[in-house]
């Protein structure tokens, strides 16, 4: 049973909710493997209340406190364009809520549509991207669309204040310089402090790309980069974050790669997490 550990409510009882779960399967712009398209049926069904149960760990009960609803998948059927208008359109209805959208991926290509949509909404928007990768390629074989430029899209639009990469790994002389330019904050793998405080002044939106995780947290990716963060460095993040959280994306599960679905148990526990910081920010 899909039922996000027994948070979920039914959309036509609560039309007014707080959070609103987008699945968005598309991987057409993944430059490597598919299978990230299977990655919103894959969180969906790993969250069972039989397993798991709503309440975060700093005490959030997210079935009591905050009313969690599925919109259900973006329509991909179309060609690309059609459904980045899909996913502008769906999370700008839930942002015109001033509700939390809670977009599930897909490939990361995915963020651009979504961060667009939102900062239509909240004029001054923070970026928190955890990444392996800077994702700030000008294109990717020729691609400005690829899974790897959705950050350089939403730099040069200047759709966000302020961008806060954290993980980055793998990177490139072309990007670091294009993060210079835009004053991007980069916290990088090899550098990660322990007990990093994060604090954003505008709304903020963040970005999980799943293979900021070390593989051997998140083997369900489709780059594995090795060198990466534990899920409690990523957890912890969370939890001292302050901020007003407006949205966030979870992105990159392949399910073809992972195992016994440790990867989508992961996703669902950040999108746990995330939710529970969203509706209690830190004091
Ligand atoms: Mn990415
Ligand atoms: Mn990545």
């Amino acid at each position: 049973m899909t039922d996000f550990g027994g948070a979920l409510k039914k959309l036509s009882e609560h039309p007014d909710y707080a959070l609103a779960v987008i699945g968005v399967p598309f991987d057409e712009k993944s430059s490597f493997l598919r299978g990230a398209a299977y990655g919103p049926a894959a969180i969906r069904r790993v969250s069972t209340g039989k397993c798991y149960n709503p309440d975060t760990e700093l005490g959030v009960d997210l079935a009591e406190e905050t009313v969690l609803v599925d919109l259900g998948n973006v329509d991909t059927s179309g060609d690309m364009l059609k459904t980045f208008g899909e996913i502008e359109r769906k999370v700008g209805e839930v942002v015109a809520k001033e509700a939390i959208p809670v977009i599930l991926g897909g490939d990361h290509s995915i963020t651009y549509p979504a961060v667009k949509a939102v900062a239509k909404h909240y004029q001054n928007l923070d970026l928190l991207h955890l990444d392996a990768h800077t994702d700030m390629y000008e294109d990717l074989y020729g691609d400005r669309l690829s899974h790897a430029c959705p950050i350089a899209r939403i730099l040069e639009e200047g759709l966000v204040k302020r961008l806060v990469q954290v993980g980055v790994r793998s990177t490139t002389p072309e990007q670091k310089a294009l993060g210079e330019k835009h004053r991007v904050t980069t916290i990088e793998a090899r550098t990660f402090p322990e007990n990093l405080k994060l604090e954003f002044q505008n709304p903020l939106y963040i970005s999980l790309d799943l293979d900021v995780f070390d593989p051997a947290f998140a083997p369900g990716v489709s780059h594995h980069e090795p060198g990466g963060l534990t899920s409690r460095q990523v957890i912890d993040l969370i939890h001292n974050l302050k901020a007003v959280i407006v949205g966030f994306d979870i992105v990159e599960l392949n399910p073809l790669r992972d195992f016994s679905q440790i990867t989508a148990a992961l996703a669902f526990k950040l999108l746990k997490e995330i939710a529970g910081r969203a509706i209690r920010p830190r004091d």
